[in-house]
């Protein structure tokens, strides 16, 4: 391609055309490198030759400069319409919150934990103390089956020794079975000297199933007694484990009756012995958290409870449970902590329903 003079001059001034910089002093800089630009290609581009390349460049040279054409801001703006003020600025962070609802909710029952790890973050039922006095004193005011017949009354008249495969033999019975049943059973078994570990060993199983009929699961209790009797004689010199471990590994003993074997026979407190009776009553009370199991009630009480009510606490529930708190149809109308029991009169007695008499009957 070949540019005459005119040609390049003519260019020059669409190049300024495309730089109209608003500053004039950066204009005149521009003006000067463009001048000194476009005489070197005059230089190079001789009237006779013809260079691709040189075509090339020039096109790189005009694009460059475009690019760096100064933005023309057109009069495009957004008029920002009258909005509401609220909408205008940022929300404040209570805009974020739930909003309650306007009715009354039932209240949530705070959920104690579990793991043993977290027991500093556990606090006791409200009110705890106050509802035990009540409930103490109101069995102050009657006896109860297990005040006089309870498993830890077993061979009161024993030695040492004797006594305490009492209260692990009565504890064994009394699973699944009322406190009069176990003690008429023990009492039979003692009025027969088979109270003793070697003469439950030389029995005949079905002897000692007779004796202890009617309590529950005679018949494998029977068959795990005479276990029971060997281990003893074999592995404790006639007396019973010491440990909660070993006796929890006696055929038939559970953590209930280990824990209260550990507490009436050893003395050692490790735990507290909950049966069906303070099962039910802490969960009425909401002294756990809805728990399925005598064994996680344990867990959850143990938690909070002073250790100093472990073992009376047995005793007390068990009482209270077999005269007002009892597991059809409470007596809440004759308890005195019913102002405190977030299960006051909901298991009330169910209305009898009026019989109608038809036709069919009539006649
Ligand atoms: S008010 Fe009723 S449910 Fe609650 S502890 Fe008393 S007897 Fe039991």
């Amino acid at each position: 391609m070949c540019l005459c003079h005119q040609q390049v001059g003519h260019m020059l001034i669409q190049l300024r055309n495309y730089t109209l910089l608003p500053l004039a002093l950066s204009q005149t800089k521009f003006t000067n490198r463009m001048h000194t630009r476009a005489a070197s290609i005059k230089a190079e581009m001789a009237p006779s030759e013809h260079n691709p390349k040189s075509e090339s460049d020039i096109c790189v040279y005009v694009r460059k400069k475009r690019s760096r054409k100064p933005q023309v801001i057109t009069e495009n703006i957004v008029k920002v319409e009258p909005q509401d003020p609220k909408l205008g600025s940022l929300p404040d962070i209570e805009e974020f919150a739930y909003n309650k609802p306007s009715i009354d909710l039932p209240q949530r029952k705070s959920k104690p934990i579990l793991n043993d790890n977290d027991k500093t973050e556990v606090k006791p039922p409200s009110n705890w103390v106050k509802v035990l006095e009540g409930i103490r004193e109101m069995r102050s005011l009657e006896n109860a089956p297990v005040d006089s017949m309870g498993c830890e009354k077993a061979g009161n008249s024993l030695p040492p020794n004797e006594r305490r495969f009492a209260v692990l033999i009565s504890s064994l019975l009394s699973s699944q079975t009322k406190d009069h049943v176990t003690h008429g059973a023990i009492q039979r078994l003692h009025d027969n000297n088979l109270l003793k570990p070697e003469a439950i060993d030389n029995a005949d199983e079905s002897t000692i199933k007779e004796l202890i009929y009617p309590v529950g699961f005679y018949t494998r209790k029977a068959s795990n007694m005479k276990k029971i009797a060997k281990i003893s004689l074999l592995d404790y010199h006639g007396d019973i484990p010491n440990t909660l471990e070993a006796l929890l590994s006696l055929p038939g003993i559970g953590p209930k009756m280990a824990h209260l074997v550990m507490n009436v026979a050893w003395n050692n407190v490790q735990g507290i012995c909950v049966d069906t009776h303070v099962h039910r009553i802490c969960n009425r009370l909401g002294w756990v958290p809805q728990t399925k199991t005598p064994e996680e009630t344990r867990k959850a009480l143990q938690i909070w409870l002073p250790k100093e009510e472990w073992v009376p606490v047995n005793p007390l529930l068990v009482g209270f449970g077999q005269t007002i708190c009892t597991p059809l149809r409470p007596s809440c109308g004759l308890c005195s902590v019913s102002g405190l029991c977030p299960s006051a009169f909901r298991e009330a007695t169910p209305k009898k329903i009026p019989r109608v008499k038809t036709k069919l009957s009539e006649s």
